[in-house]
């Protein structure tokens, strides 16, 4: 067995090479980082809980016909992984307004959206992840016209089954972002992972704006409770799905 060799670290995961090059080693970490790394920190457990997290809905997804890079979780902060080559683009489904879209549009905090609104960032720090518009996608040509139907399409199933495991734990789901890998033989699936890093989530039990949020906005706006906030939506998750 040789060694693995650390390929790549990200803000939230490193990725290690194995033996076999097909195969790639995700490690979750709990540092956090917030305005494209402006704020930095630590969340207690928050490797070992996205790590558990994004396990349960890949495979859940994958029953469903959703292909997703995971493999294994051989270790509580580890996921084996198929090697893809990433597709620089940050899918982002809405279903209530929040964030970037409340900065950009004016529309209040929670304001529902139907049907939902799928999104393409460019995954880029330099340029701040930009927002594209439909021609700039054909234009930077990061994935063909259908591909991105495809990559839209997904994307709306992922959130349509997330929507139901969510629901049963009494938790909304306001928004998230979602990544994409492409395989050697061309497939598209789903890569990264699917946490409170990466989702809006509220406390349905909870009316006040600041103690019904269970995700990163927690660190991102100091709210405190941010450890706290991760355990309760892995509990609410283990128990239901
Ligand atoms: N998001 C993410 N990584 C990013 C940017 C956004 O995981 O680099 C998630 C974020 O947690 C939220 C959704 O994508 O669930 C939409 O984020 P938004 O565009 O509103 O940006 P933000 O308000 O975080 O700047």
């Amino acid at each position: 067995m040789s060694q693995p060799r650390k390929l790549y670290e990200g803000k939230a995961k490193i990725l290690y090479s194995t033996d076999d090059p097909e195969i790639l080693l995700s490690e979750f970490k709990d540092d956090a980082t917030a305005f494209n790394a402006a704020k930095r920190g630590q969340i207690a457990r928050k490797g070992e809980i996205n790590c558990t997290i994004s396990t349960r809905l890949f495979q859940q997804l994958e029953t469903l016909g959703v292909p997703t890079h995971w493999i294994e979780t051989p270790q509580p902060t580890q996921m084996r992984v198929k090697r893809v080559q990433i597709i620089p683009l940050e899918v982002v489904v809405r279903n209530l307004a929040a964030g970037s879209l409340c900065r950009q549009t004016g529309l209040s905090l929670g304001t529902p959206i139907t049907p939902p609104l799928v999104e393409f960032f460019y995954k880029n720090d330099e340029l701040g992840d930009p927002l594209l518009t439909d021609d700039r996608l054909r234009l930077l040509n990061l994935a063909t016209p259908e591909e991105i139907e495809q990559l839209r399409e997904m994307a709306l199933t992922i959130n349509a089954h997330l929507q139901t495991v969510l629901t049963r734990c009494q938790i909304t789901l306001v928004d998230f972002k979602l990544e994409f890998g492409k395989l050697a033989d061309g497939t598209l699936v789903l890569a990264d992972e699917i946490s409170p890093d990466t989702c809006r989530l509220w406390d349905c039990l909870e009316d006040d704006p600041q103690r019904r949020v269970l995700d990163k906005d927690r660190f991102r706006q100091d709210l405190g409770h941010v450890e706290d906030a991760y355990e309760q939506v892995l509990t609410r998750i283990l128990e239901q799905v």
